[in-house]
């Protein structure tokens, strides 16, 4: 479209994972939001998958670096340098640069959205543009955002929940929280150290949130045990101890909870022709968090309205960002 040979991208800029969308091909790259850097030089190790295997196993040589934060640029440098490496690796050739869209939770400051920007360009854009993360979840998901009925899209993280109502090609309400995949496996470390005295890493939290957690206590009581490895707090030793589905359930209980409230909070916020459109429609669901055990029962439940899942929840913002790329061509006129 704009120079030959050149692709113009789309960028899921995760806190969790980064998903890029090339023009006419579709995603060509999924990986985790991470760069492992040497702690002397500032030389970097490893980005994406490799990385992240090292996160919680770094000696002090190295450090596994994730550069956003609560969806946000929280490193600056090691954005860019991650971003660099995934627009080389998406394009798979140097010859010209690329018109790039990168999505945004909503509710950013000016300041953040203009870190992306210029993170973009630095890391090799010939121009940057953003689009809010729950408008181009809901393209992605294929909800009719263009036409005159509420959609309503939750899009779970890693770093925030974004919620949002979307008619007539716009937002009508959202709410951004910073409470989704991270928070939950915090909440989970966090109830092990008390309830069990085993100190657990990142990972392993996140493993067991995928293996066994539930975002219904009464549901989880039908799932099995789950054997976990950590640090004893009391004799410093490694330990392996056997939990119950229930209590990971218990533990991510308060996040769920202000999850739903976020939900509630933005349905409250729509005229009565949106929410009735969202009753008749339902909330689809999208991002990785979407896919916790009963989830969508839990929060239909709150809100007695019915929930979906999209198909290919963790794609559906690179899809939505990429196909957003078509507007560019407008957006460049303005
Ligand atoms: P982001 O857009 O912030 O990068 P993603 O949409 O890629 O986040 O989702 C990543 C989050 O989804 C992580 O917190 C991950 O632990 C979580 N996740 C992935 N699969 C599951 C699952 N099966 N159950 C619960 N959470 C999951
Ligand atoms: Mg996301």
């Amino acid at each position: 479209m704009f120079g030959i040979g050149t692709k113009n991208i789309g960028i899921d800029l995760g806190t969790a994972n980064t998903i890029v969308y090339a023009e006419g091909k579709g995603i060509v790259l999924r990986e985790p939001s991470v760069v492992a850097k040497n702690t002397k030089t500032g030389e970097i190790v490893s980005v994406g998958s490799e990385a992240r295997d090292m996160i919680g196993r770094t000696p002090a040589s190295i450090v596994a670096i994730r550069p956003m934060k609560d969806g946000v640029i929280a490193d600056y440098d090691t954005t860019v340098a991650m971003m660099k490496y995934y627009i080389d690796k998406a394009l798979g050739h140097k010859t010209g640069k690329p018109y790039v869209m990168v999505c945004v939770p909503s509710g950013v400051t000016e300041v953040e959205k203009r870190a992306v920007i210029d993170a973009t360009r630095v890391a090799g854009a010939r121009d940057a543009y953003v689009i809010e993360e729950p408008f181009a979840a809901a393209i992605g998901a294929g909800l009719p955002v263009m036409d005159p009925t509420g959609s309503m899209v939750v899009d779970i993280g890693g770093g925030t929940t974004d919620v949002a109502t979307i008619s007539l090609g716009g937002i009508v309400s959202s709410r951004s929280i910073r409470m989704a995949g991270d928070k939950i496996d915090d909440a989970i470390v966090y109830y092990v150290r008390q309830h069990n005295n085993l100190l657990i890493g990142e990972r392993t939290a996140e493993q067991l949130k995928m293996d066994v957690a539930s975002a219904s206590v009464e549901a989880a009581k039908e799932l099995d045990n789950q054997t976990i490895r950590g640090r004893d707090l009391v004799s410093g030793l490694p330990k392996t101890i056997e939990i119950e589905a229930v209590d990971v359930a218990k533990a991510i209980q308060e996040v769920i909870q202000e999850i739903i409230s976020a939900i509630k909070e933005t349905l409250e916020e729509t005229s009565p022709e949106i929410a009735a459109d969202v009753i008749d429609h339902g909330i689809v669901l999208t991002g990785g968090g979407a896919q916790l055990r009963h989830l969508p029962e839990v929060i239909s439940d709150a809100t007695k309205v019915p929930v979906f899942i999209a198909s290919e929840p963790l794609d559906c913002v690179a899809i939505g960002t990429g196909e957003s790329l078509k507007s560019i061509d407008v957006m460049k006129k303005k």
